[in-house]
């Protein structure tokens, strides 16, 4: 336990964009320093300073190794910055958030740390019985308090209009720039808080795809390897192990055409004549004779030579001369060529895989196409290992939204469930297991509930609408401070798809093993959805599941009218990609790119991928794409 015999370990971030860049300007940590020294009944070391930018990512990086490091920290003082999200705090620390003037900073801690060693103790672990003993006035003795006296509040939340020590800087924010600073709004992702108090802005930087795609391939958890059966559903795998040949193929000799099996004499060369067939073999399991000097045996193509036969000799180079008394049987044939050469139209054993060479490497997918599959077969592999597929769960989110095919009129404000069953579709169509989570209403325990069955279900989660900047939209929040995630991203600049929002969250999985799972939280607006797919979901589960190339395939095409470009962001633009006469490749826009017009991807086959702009890009011009589906071809 990490409280037992040694002092309490505690941390101070200072949370500030000035200080970050200039650390002698921090007045923080020496005057909270100073307050556990002077107040700390010396029960506290303070073990780690920290200074960074107003950055929500990097704030949770640094508490994340705080709390998740080797080393437990009791405590975790922050100062400044008020309103991010804490996350992913395992429950053996503390937080305790205060204002960001160094004033405020000493006042608040002054009054709240001789209650904190008792929480602090209980919160690593240690068993409440004996802490308590004595009751409230014992614990109150100990930490030097009287009853009624002390405040309990830790500055949490706190809407402060205090003087600053340090100026805070603006984040990278793009776009309208807004004229209050972040600490002068009552902010708070906190559901309970209501609408009142939500952020107005976003805190998540907004992202680069390239650097999403990034952060998502870092934090896509390695694939499993998992041993299967080798059947049908083998294809569409990727082997996570060699495969060796336990058998060869042909297993035995074998004729490679119809005809005869010859022996050649002593005297190396068969002659010319008319031979007796005293043995015939066919293409079926059993004992064939061995076969003499001076006799020939039929032998059917694939059939296993008579031991002693040396060659077959095709049957077009032979004649029959006679039949049995019965007339129903070849008695005698003709040889019309003396060419013959040893091991001629015979397929030796192992001459097309050799018992014991490597068939099929790691990392090669058993595809469907066939090949690997056939190649498998051929050789009796029972069991291969291979990596495990993601399992995906799809869900929506929304109070408005009602099952598609639900009967009867909508009701004003109803929304039919598009994007769940296109999600789940465009999942299953690149061969994964999905399982359908239903609709999940804007309720913030609904949520934390849903993600949390579905955690158990699956790997992957895709959920839809809920991340936008309104009081309901629950998933950042719930994924934050219910689930104990991490939000990699929440922000990215393209469109359609802005608020897409990418999460991992350490979980234990049945076994009681440490696992990830990730959270894909697409837009609402079903355009946007289903670019977001394409776009982010589908390399993850690739990389999860050992498939390479990652995703969508970029092609390069010739666009065949003018399309227009978004002077904000890059825009993924539906489009028809056909082949024409000339072998190369042309794309037309399905039109309009409204992101809740999910009939722009009727009839589309790719995403175009026009970067930000004035104007158009000129038809003739080239332009690179993620290719969905099938090529399509013009008519003729
Ligand atoms: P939200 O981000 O939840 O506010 O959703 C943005 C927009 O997408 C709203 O107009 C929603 O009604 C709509 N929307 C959200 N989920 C779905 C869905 N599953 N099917 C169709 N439209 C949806
Ligand atoms: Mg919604």
């Amino acid at each position: 336990m990490a409280t037992t015999g040694s002092k309490l370990k505690a941390a101070i971030l200072v949370v500030s964009e000035t200080a970050s860049e200039d650390p002698s300007t921090d007045k923080c940590i020496p005057v909270l320093k100073k307050v556990f020294g002077d107040l700390g009944n010396d029960q506290w070391d303070v073990s780690e300073t920290e200074i960074v930018p107003d950055n929500a990512l990097v704030i949770q990086k640094s508490i994340k190794s705080w709390t998740d490091g080797p080393e437990p920290i009791n405590l975790i003082v922050t100062s400044g910055g008020t309103g991010f999200a804490t996350k992913d705090v395992t429950p053996e620390s503390l937080i305790l958030t205060l204002p960001g003037s160094p004033k405020g900073a000493k006042e608040n801690l002054e009054a709240v740390l001789k209650l904190l060693p008792h929480a602090c103790i209980q919160a690593a672990g240690a068993e409440s019985r004996p802490l308590h003993v004595g009751g409230v006035e014992k614990l109150e003795k100990d930490a030097g308090v009287s009853s009624g006296g002390a405040t309990t509040g830790t500055g949490c939340g706190h809407h402060h209009h205090h003087h600053h020590g340090h100026s805070h800087g603006h984040g990278g924010h793009a776009g309208p720039k807004a004229h209050t600073n972040p600490e002068e709004r009552p902010q708070s992702n906190d559901p309970s808080a209501g609408p009142t108090r939500r952020y107005r802005s976003s805190p998540y930087p907004m992202l680069a795809v390239e650097d999403a795609l990034k952060l998502i391939s870092e934090q896509t958890p390695a694939a499993a390897v998992q041993k299967v059966p080798v059947d049908m559903r083998l294809s569409g795998s990727v082997l996570a192990e060699d495969v060796k040949a336990t058998e060869s193929v042909p297993a035995f000799r074998a004729s490679i055409v119809d005809g005869y099996a010859i022996k050649i004499p002593a005297t190396g060369k068969f002659e010319k004549g008319t031979y007796p067939v005293s043995i015939i073999s066919h293409a079926q399991p059993g004992e064939v004779k061995e076969l003499k000097e001076g006799e020939i045996a039929r032998i059917t193509t694939g059939a296993p030579l008579p031991p002693g036969a040396d060659a077959v000799v095709m049957v077009e180079d032979t004649v029959l001369k006679s039949l049995t008394e019965d007339g129903k049987e070849e008695k005698e044939i003709e040889i019309l060529t003396d060419e013959i050469k040893p091991n001629e139209n015979v397929r030796e054993v192992g001459s097309d895989v050799k018992e014991g060479e490597i068939i099929l490497k790691k990392g090669e997918g058993v595809t469907v196409v066939g090949g690997e599959f056939g190649l498998l077969a051929s050789v009796g592999t029972t069991e291969v290992s291979i990596y495990k597929k993601p399992v995906v769960g799809v869900l929506s989110t929304g109070d408005e939204i009602i099952p598609h095919n639900r009967e009867g009129p909508l009701r004003l404000g109803e929304v039919r469930d598009t994007n769940r069953p296109t999600l789940i579709t465009a999942a299953r169509s690149h061969r994964f297991e999905v399982i359908d989570l239903g609709i999940v209403s804007d309720k913030p325990g609904t949520l934390e509930q849903s993600l949390r069955d579905a955690m158990r279900k699956c790997d992957v989660i895709i959920t839809s609408g809920g991340v936008s900047m309104g009081e309901l939209d629950l998933l950042k929040p719930t994924i934050e401070r219910s689930l104990g995630g991490t939000i990699h991203f929440g922000r990215v600049n393209m469109k359609p798809g802005k608020p897409t929002t990418f999460a991992t969250v350490p979980v234990k999985d049945n076994d009681g093993n440490h696992v990830t799972k990730s959270i894909f939280s697409l837009p609402g607006n079903p355009a946007s959805a289903v670019v977001c797919f394409h776009l982010f979901v589908l390399p993850a589960l690739h990389q999860q599941a050992g498939i390479k190339p990652l995703g969508l395939p970029r092609i390069r095409v010739i666009l065949d009218e003018d399309v227009r470009m978004d002077k904000g962001r890059p825009e993924y633009h539906r489009a028809l990609v056909v082949t024409k006469e000339d072998g190369l490749l042309y794309a037309s826009s399905t039109g309009g790119q409204r992101s809740s017009r999910i009939g722009s991807f009727r009839g589309a086959n790719a995403l175009l991928c026009m970067p930000q702009g004035e104007g158009s890009l000129k038809k003739g011009e080239k332009v690179e794409a993620l290719l969905m589906g099938k090529l399509g071809e013009v008519e003729r």
